[in-house]
């Protein structure tokens, strides 16, 4: 064994036991030390581990979950890099976590959630079994703001993956087109029906041909630029998938209904987590299980016991009041955040926090992207709205832009006051953060009213 990378791996485990013994939940620093004494570390240590990576724009975090999920249920013993620490360190240092002090792996597999930016590295130093994209949306955090440079990013990781078998989502215009681009192996999956009766309005990503720049015709819509679309120029269409949600049963409040067809083999699922996107979610998550040969039974049956991650729909009692926390973080997504609440039966309250760190995102301009005026529009469901964070005020100004009575928006500068008004509440409330928000204000929950910090 290389000196070298037995200093890292040990100067990493004591990092990270001295991190947790002074009570910091720090994911970054411990990976950083190792990657500084010896920069190929990850390499060293993964080359014996079958590795799956899953990457895209939105639900990255709640598919690794469900895909944890079904690996634990199919009695696979893997690493993943759950504390959202997608970047190269953190994954550097899961890999150190679940090794032994000489470099052996105890894992035999490993679940890296991986941004884009990063997935370009990554498969530099680990030769993923398995890819799996979940879409491409515009996101604000992407400097150059385009779609085709994440899409460019997502074709060089597959192209440093020679090895992996690529799972695409067929539904989405940009992802599928990665097919032509790459020799690996490819599955598709997707939904093969309507999802939402209602809708907002939303302004497509990918509304023209990514080929001859026609625009797309859609036979349906699931939401965003997702959906059955066709180029009336080039014949570019959407493929045929092989795992796909065949019917859409029941979405509501509380979970998804749904069968899925796996080659020709059916099964009916229950997806524990409401809102449309997380049957793709699901979905997506069964495929992984397909393509790497597990029980399909015990990956659909996973679905139905899964739990929801951190801030993604994640339930809690404030006081009275029954709080889901969904992280926002791109106009795609807060506007798939906004069908699943337009789709809501019962009087509510929401609560959206806007900051502008870095992680955030500085720019904040995307919140005239959401079709917020849905908002307006469901008035007599809505029993008030709070506005929080950093940027309240544009937050709350862009509320009376969208039509909503001024008198039912309320702006809290402070976190404990928002959680205070909240937990007074016995209806359901539906908290909205971007990314930094959900961060101070899951903190102050878990403080507050006892529940687990996220590396706990
Ligand atoms: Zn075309």
């Amino acid at each position: 064994m290389k000196v070298r990378a037995f200093t890292a791996i040990t100067a990493c485990k004591f990092t990270r036991w001295f991190l947790r013994v002074i009570g910091r939940g720090a994911t970054q620093m411990p990976g950083r030390v190792a990657t500084k004494i010896y920069p190929d570390i990850l390499g060293y240590l993964a080359k014996d581990v079958r590795t799956v990576v899953v990457t895209g724009t939105n639900g990255k975090t709640t598919t690794a979950r469900m895909i944890s999920k079904t690996l634990s249920d199919c009695g696979v013993s893997f690493l993943a890099n759950k504390s959202g620490a997608n970047l190269l360190n953190g994954i550097t240092a899961e890999f150190i976590a679940n090794c032994t002090p000489t470099g052996k792996p105890k894992k035999e597999a490993a679940l890296i959630e991986s941004d884009e930016a990063a997935f370009k590295k990554v498969g530099k130093y680990v030769d993923p079994e398995l890819v799996l994209v979940t879409n491409v949306f515009r996101d604000q955090l992407d400097r150059y703001g385009e779609v085709t440079h994440t899409l460019n990013n997502i074709k060089i990781g597959i192209e440093n993956s020679p090895h992996a078998t690529v799972c695409l989502n067929a539904d989405c215009s940009l992802t599928a087109s990665l097919a032509e681009e790459v020799d690996n192996k490819i599955i598709f999956y997707g939904v093969n029906e309507p999802i939402y009766k209602k809708r907002v309005k939303e302004e497509s990503d990918a509304p023209y041909c990514i080929h001859c720049k026609y625009e797309y015709e859609y036979e349906y819509i699931t939401y965003g630029h997702l959906g059955k679309y066709h180029c009336p120029h080039c014949g570019y269409s959407r493929p045929d998938p092989e795992v796909a949600a065949s019917k859409v049963i029941v979405s509501d409040a509380e979970h998804s209904e749904i069968e899925i067809d796996a080659a020709g083999e059916k099964f009916k699922a229950l997806i524990n987590l409401p809102g449309g996107y997380n049957i793709y979610n699901g979905v997506s998550a069964v495929t992984v299980a397909y393509a790497l040969g597990l029980d399909l039974k015990k990956a659909v049956s996973a679905l139905s016991s899964f739990e929801c991650g951190f801030g993604r729909m994640e339930k809690f009692m404030i006081g009275k009041a029954e709080t889901r926390m969904i992280l926002i973080k791109n106009p795609a997504g807060c506007n798939q955040v906004l069908n699943f609440l337009s789709n809501v039966n019962e009087k509510s309250i929401f609560a959206v926090c806007l900051n502008d760190n870095y992680a955030d995102g500085r720019d904040i301009s995307w919140i005239w992207d959401v079709d917020f005026e849905v908002l307006a529009e469901m008035a007599d469901k809505l029993e008030y709205i709070c506005v929080s964070g950093i940027r309240a005020y544009e937050i709350g100004m862009r509320f009376k832009y969208a039509g909503i009575d001024p008198d039912k928006i309320k702006v809290f500068k402070d976190y404990d006051k928002l959680l205070d008004a909240i937990s007074e509440q016995d209806m359901p409330v539906y908290i909205m953060p971007t990314y930094t928000a959900m961060m101070d204000l899951r903190a102050l929950v878990s403080k507050r009213f006892g529940y687990k910090n996220f590396w706990e």
